[in-house]
C-alpha cells in the first residue's frame, strides 16, 4: 500500500505518534500521545497519567460536567494516590460559561508553580480553556469528554471569545484524550444533535476546500479530505443507531469527532473540518453574545449553516461550471439527515430571524480570510442577490 494511503485503514486510537511523507507533498503526523476511546476506558485514566505522580494536577470542571465526570474523576485520581485539586468554573449569570478573556484569567489565577498538567473533564468550553492557558504556561492538559458535541479534543486549535470576536488561536495537542462511551452516552440529546451537526457541516467544508483550490490555488490534500469523507459518511450510515444510544454507533461518532480534528493538526489549518458553515454559526453565535443571550450549540448551528452554504452552492453551481465541479452537497440531502435527526431545518428553529440571517449570508465571509462559496458569490457580484434568494427559500416569504 502507498505510504500515504495507509492512515485510511488506521483507528483513531492507533493514529497518535503516526505520521507519514504525503502525496500532497507535506509531512504530517499526528502529535498526540495517546487516545482512550471506548466503553469504561475512564477507568485507565491513573494509568496514563503515571509520569505525573508528584506534581500538582489541577482538575478543571463546570457547573454541569463536575457533576458528570469531574468529581468521579477526583475521587479515581486521589484514590491513585496523585495530587489533586479541582476547580469548577461557575458560569456567572450568563446562560452558558463562555470561553473568554474573564475565564482564561480566573483558569490562570489557579495554576501555580507547582502545577504540573491541566486535566479538563468537560466538553467545547472546558476543552478550550484548558487548551489555550495549557499552551500558554506550557504545561501539557488532558481531556475528559463529557458529550460527544464538537470536534475540538483532538484539535490543535483554540476558539475563544476576545474583544467580542470568536478568534480561534493556535495552540497544542492534549497530550491524552479521554473519551468514554459511557460518560458520553449520558449526554443530552441536543448535545448529540451538536456532535452530529458538526460532522454533517464537513461536505460544505471539504466541497469549500475543493473550490479554493480549484479558484485560488490553495494547498489541498486528496488524502486528508478522503479520511475526513468517509469518516462523515461511516456516521450518516450509523445515523440511527447513534441516535439511539447504541454504544458502538456513539463510539464511532466521537471517532469521527476526534479524527476531524486530527485532521486540522496532520494538515496545519482547519479546511478539513471548518468551512462556511462554520462562518455562519460563528457570526450567529457572535451576535448572540453582543446580544447576552444564549445561543444554539455550536454544532447545531453548524448544522443549520451547512444546509445555508449548500443552497448558495446549489444555485452558483448550476451558473458556473467550475462550482459544479467541486461537488457540492444538495441542501436537500443534507435537510433529510437532520431532519432524521430531529435537527433544525430553519433559521427560525434556532431562534435566528430573517434579518439577522440575511446578514449573515452577506457579512459571513468576512469573519474570517479563507476563501469558501461565499466568496466567490461575492467576486462575481452576486452575493445580495443569492443571500436574498436564500433567505427567501429559508425563512418563507419571497423567493
Ligand atoms: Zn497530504
Ligand atoms: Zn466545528
Amino acid at each position: 500500500m502507498e505510504e500515504s494511503k495507509k492512515i485510511l485503514t488506521m483507528s483513531v486510537g492507533e493514529m497518535p505518534g503516526y505520521g507519514f511523507d504525503c502525496e500532497c507533498g507535506r509531512h504530517h503526523s499526528v502529535d498526540i500521545n495517546k487516545i482512550l476511546s471506548g466503553k469504561g476506558v475512564l477507568d485507565q485514566l491513573p494509568g496514563a497519567l503515571e509520569e505525573f505522580r508528584g506534581r500538582k494536577i489541577l482538575i478543571v470542571a463546570d457547573d454541569n460536567t463536575v457533576l458528570i465526570g469531574g468529581n468521579r474523576v477526583k475521587e479515581m485520581m486521589d484514590g491513585a494516590g496523585f495530587d489533586t485539586e479541582l476547580l469548577v468554573l461557575p458560569d456567572h449569570g450568563y446562560p452558558v460559561l463562555l470561553p473568554d478573556e474573564e475565564t482564561v484569567g480566573r483558569l490562570l489565577v489557579h495554576t501555580s508553580d507547582d502545577t504540573g498538567l491541566l486535566l479538563g473533564v468537560g466538553s467545547g468550553t472546558v476543552n478550550d480553556l484548558c487548551k489555550i492557558v495549557s499552551y500558554k504556561m506550557k504545561l501539557p492538559f488532558v481531556i475528559v469528554g463529557t458529550a460527544p458535541s464538537m470536534d475540538g479534543y483532538a484539535s490543535v486549535m483554540a476558539p475563544l471569545i476576545v474583544d467580542r470576536q470568536k478568534i480561534t488561536y493556535p495552540a497544542h495537542y492534549p497530550y491524552v484524550i479521554v473519551t468514554d462511551t459511557d460518560l458520553l452516552n449520558t449526554a443530552p440529546l441536543v448535545m448529540k444533535q451538536a456532535g452530529f451537526g458538526d460532522v454533517i457541516g464537513k461536505y460544505t467544508a471539504l466541497a469549500d476546500w475543493r473550490l479554493a483550490h480549484k479558484i485560488k490555488g490553495d494547498h489541498y490534500c486528496a488524502v486528508t479530505a478522503e479520511l475526513v469523507q468517509n469518516a462523515v459518511d461511516d456516521c450518516v450510515a450509523n445515523m440511527d443507531a447513534y441516535f439511539g444510544g447504541e454504544p458502538d454507533a456513539v463510539l464511532k461518532m466521537n471517532d469521527t469527532l476526534l479524527l476531524t480534528g486530527i485532521s486540522i493538526g496532520l494538515i496545519g489549518y482547519t479546511r478539513p473540518a471548518s468551512g462556511s458553515e462554520h462562518h455562519l454559526a460563528h457570526f450567529w453565535e457572535l451576535d448572540a453574545i453582543a446580544n447576552g443571550v444564549e445561543h444554539p450549540l455550536h454544532g447545531n448551528s453548524v448544522g443549520l449553516g451547512s444546509i445555508a452554504s449548500a443552497e448558495v452552492y446549489k444555485i452558483m453551481r448550476e451558473r458556473f461550471e467550475e462550482v459544479d465541479a467541486v461537488s457540492p452537497p444538495d441542501p436537500d440531502m443534507l435537510r433529510e439527515i437532520y431532519s432524521r435527526a430531529g435537527m433544525a431545518l430553519t433559521p427560525a428553529e434556532l431562534g435566528i430571524g430573517t434579518e439577522l440571517f440575511r446578514r449573515s449570508l452577506n457579512n459571513g465571509y468576512r469573519i474570517r480570510p479563507r476563501y469558501t462559496i461565499f466568496n466567490f458569490t461575492m467576486e462575481h457580484g452576486m452575493l445580495p442577490e443569492i443571500a436574498d434568494a436564500v433567505t427567501g427559500i429559508m425563512c418563507g416569504g419571497a423567493k
